[in-house]
């Protein structure tokens, strides 16, 4: 099939080299000229496992071009994917002008009937809205239709995300578009869910806000925990057997961010507001969140007292393990206190440190997790990045001032750290 997407963020540029590698000729652009330019040179400006290897496959067997010029895409698509940005604005409304501009670029240069596929994550009624700007827009008279199709990828395991996902959603007006979608997606063989498009629009967010909810429930599980003196990874895992329940989520720790999960069901928030409906258990997912970092800085500071001149080595500043996306990472939060108590920071991360130079001031970035701990009154753990759980404790408190940990992601045993001679501090055990 001959596809456009327009925005090559992680959504665009995974979803684009997918779509080629399944072997169709995908067209992706974007109005960033910059990135543009680095994709034509053969440089992928995001971190992604295999995304390279896949790009470049692509790029070379002339399946997958790069273009500054969304109307050239319109017009040599016969699906057109919409996966541009979808920021919060101040009280949680999405901002939808990046969605809006790209439904008048497609208006501008329709000259044929194509199906409109909005993959970006987008409040309920959206559908009706990209529909009607190219309704009114279009400068010749001929069909399309809107579909939705939102995007479940998790950032750090997109690519295998896409390629096998849990189930693909397609709302879509009628039965002829939907199969236009069922025959693209068909070689993956996974479950589809044919809907109308605003159940479409819901299920992404109500999908959302649900995984929000169970990191935020068991943060809260850990919280009465820590009073009880019991311990929250045991009660994550009894409560996980049971199969109504399930395992995934249930992880204590500083709360969700990123890009995705914060805004989304703040969105949700807002659009269940605007429909008359007052979602008042997702502000308190929401609360609950926010207080995750507040409470580990409490932590440190009941055991440590003032943080002026201390040395505190943070590892991990991506907002989850796997991926370079600093966006509403829980990192710049804890840093950016720790900095206004007078603490020196010391921090390192395996692949965010050059997007988190752009972000965080102040801070001595160093190039290995052994690096951050020396010299160190106490290490933080912000990212649960699996290097961080293979480090040899021995070394690492041979080479801190002192040996003090305060893990914001439950990642080590208190048994084996408190053998070792550590002041272990985690979430939600005694
Ligand atoms: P991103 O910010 O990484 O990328 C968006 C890209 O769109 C940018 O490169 C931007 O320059 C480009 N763009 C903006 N307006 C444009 C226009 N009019 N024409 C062409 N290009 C334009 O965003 P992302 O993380 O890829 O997310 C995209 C959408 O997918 C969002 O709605 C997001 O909520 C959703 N989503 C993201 C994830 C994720 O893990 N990142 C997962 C599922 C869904």
């Amino acid at each position: 099939m001959e596809i456009g997407v327009i925005g090559v963020g992680y959504v665009g540029l995974v979803t684009g080299a997918v779509f080629a590698d399944l072997g169709n000729d995908v067209i992706c652009a974007d109005i960033d000229k910059d990135r543009i330019e680095r994709l034509n040179r053969g440089e992928v400006p995001i971190y992604e496992t295999g995304l390279d290897e896949m790009i470049h496959r692509n790029v070379e067997g002339g399946r997958l071009t790069f273009t500054i010029d969304v109307h050239r895409l319109v017009r040599e698509s016969e699906l057109i994917f919409i996966c541009v940005g979808t920021p919060p604005k101040d009280g949680g409304e999405t901002d939808l002008s990046y969605v809006e501009r790209a439904a008048q670029a497609i208006a501008h240069a329709i000259d044929d009937y194509k199906v409109i596929v909005n993959k970006s994550t987008v409040p309920v009624g959206t559908g009706a809205l990209v529909s009607d700007i190219i309704e009114r827009h279009k400068r010749k008279s001929v069909r399309f239709d809107v579909v939705s199709n939102p995007e479940f990828l998790r950032e750090g395991s997109a690519i295998q995300d896409t390629l096998a996902p849990d189930r693909i959603v397609i709302g879509a007006p009628n039965k002829t578009v939907a199969m236009r979608l069922l025959e693209l997606y068909a070689p993956l063989e996974r479950p589809m869910l044919i809907t109308d498009v605003p159940s479409a629009e819901i299920i992404k967010y109500a999908s959302n806000a649900f995984l929000a909810m169970k990191i935020s429930f068991i943060n809260a599980v850990a919280n009465v925990c820590e009073q009880a003196e019991a311990n929250v990874d045991d009660v994550a895992k009894g409560m996980g057997y049971d199969a109504r329940i399930g395992r995934g989520f249930l992880y204590p720790g500083l709360g969700f961010g990123g890009s995705c999960f914060p805004k989304d069901v703040e969105s949700f928030v807002h659009k269940s507001g605007e429909l008359g409906y007052d979602f008042k258990l997702l502000k308190e997912v929401l609360s609950v969140n926010r207080e995750r970092a507040p409470h580990l800085l409490g932590i440190i500071r009941k055991s440590m007292g003032s943080l002026e001149g201390k040395v505190l080595g943070v590892l991990g500043l991506a907002f989850k393990d796997n991926t370079d996306d600093m966006r509403d990472a829980k990192s710049v939060e804890v840093i950016r206190a720790l900095l206004e108590e007078g603490a020196k920071v010391k921090a390192y991360d395996p692949v965010a440190m050059d997007n988190a130079r752009s972000i965080l001031n102040g801070v001595e970035f160093c190039p290995s997790a052994y690096a951050a701990a020396e010299g160190a009154d106490a290490l933080v753990v912000v990212t649960e990045w699996r290097e961080f759980r293979q480090l040899n404790l021995v070394r690492l408190k041979e080479l801190m001032a002192r040996p003090l940990i305060f893990d914001g992601r439950n990642i080590y045993d208190v048994e084996r750290t408190k053998r070792l001679g550590f002041e272990y501090h985690c979430m939600g055990k005694a």
